[in-house]
């Protein structure tokens, strides 16, 4: 489950670390302007060759992101929200080394758009420093999320939400796995942004036109994310949640092996959940079993702190 794949049409090798691959094909198919990640300045070089074989514009920051303290992590959460992207920016000249944001496009103003627009929450000066809601319409238009998802995420945000839970109290029917968004950066997905349900017509028109165009050139790719994106995901927060190879029975999941998406800190959580074989969830706790011993019991800070979502 969420092995890496390293298709060799793309030419694609380890070191070039491309967690975000769906996406580096929709901009060469021209499904989409722009994108952006982030890379170690390391592999910077492997990803100029890359660009340069598809015909792409690349750019990168102007800065660089570094670890920060865990001092320093531990004070911003006292006195405010700590960002999805926990990093320091300093300048490229900075002797540590750090991660670079690039931005990919077929046209080169697409990339310069990108970077201008771009919008991720940084810690500056021992401060976290937000950028402005206009910022991130224009950088959802820059990136190509359909308008539905960009004013319904500006949103989220001003009402403190998490897309996902939204998404998912927003959605009526069933759900449709073009809209997954969970695995992005793990390879297997389809969509790079917040979907305004789970059911957005442009989202899925979107990944479907990918999925076609992906399938066309490397049919494994495709049946791999089209299994990544169907499985059941235990959902804790907006950038936590764990997947498992397993089945769902009466809000029960059981479970041969699990994967975690969040942060490399979130691993101890994670450790609760690997090696059992069966969780159970409730509005007001996670119950972690192995065959029928309860060996685990997570409280929930709320009913959307840990639920299932599947496709
Ligand atoms: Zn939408």
């Amino acid at each position: 489950m969420f092995e890496p794949y390293y298709p060799n049409k793309w030419g694609i090798t380890p070191e070039m670390d491309l967690g975000q691959l769906p996406m580096f094909i929709a901009v060469i198919k021209g499904l989409k302007p722009a994108m952006t990640g982030v890379i170690n300045q390391d592999s910077y070089t492997k990803l100029k060759e890359f660009c340069k074989k598809f015909n792409l514009s690349l750019i990168i920051s102007d800065y660089k992101l570094i670890n920060p303290p865990e001092e320093l992590l531990k004070e911003l959460k006292q006195k405010q929200k700590l960002p999805t992207t926990r990093n320091i920016c300093v300048p490229l000249s900075n002797p540590n080394n750090g991660n670079i944001y690039f931005y990919i496009s077929r046209e080169e103003k697409d990339a310069i758009n990108a970077k201008k627009f771009h919008w991720e929450n940084q810690i500056i000066n021992g401060r976290i420093v937000s950028t402005s809601f206009v910022d991130h319409i224009n950088f959802g238009y820059a990136m190509g999320y359909p308008d539905c998802c960009i004013k319904k995420f500006i949103n989220t945000l001003l009402m403190r939400l998490n897309p996902t839970e939204r998404a998912f109290i927003e959605t009526k029917g069933k759900f449709s796995f073009y809209t997954n968004n969970l695995p992005m950066d793990h390879y297997y997905f389809l969509t790079h942004h917040h979907p305004c349900s789970f059911r957005c017509k442009k989202t899925i028109k979107k990944s479907k036109e990918l999925l076609k165009a992906i399938k066309e050139d490397d049919e494994i790719l495709a049946k791999k994310i089209e299994y990544h994106l169907k499985l059941p995901f235990l959902v804790m927060e907006e950038k936590l949640s764990i997947a498992f190879q397993g089945k769902i029975k009466n809000e029960e999941i059981y479970y041969k092996n699990c994967y975690l998406i969040g942060n490399p800190t979130d691993k101890l959580f994670f450790n609760k959940f690997k090696w059992r074989n069966r969780i159970r969830i409730t509005d007001e706790e996670i119950k972690i079993y192995k065959n029928d011993f309860l060996l685990e019991i997570i409280n929930k800070k709320n009913k959307f702190n840990g639920f299932i979502l599947k496709f």
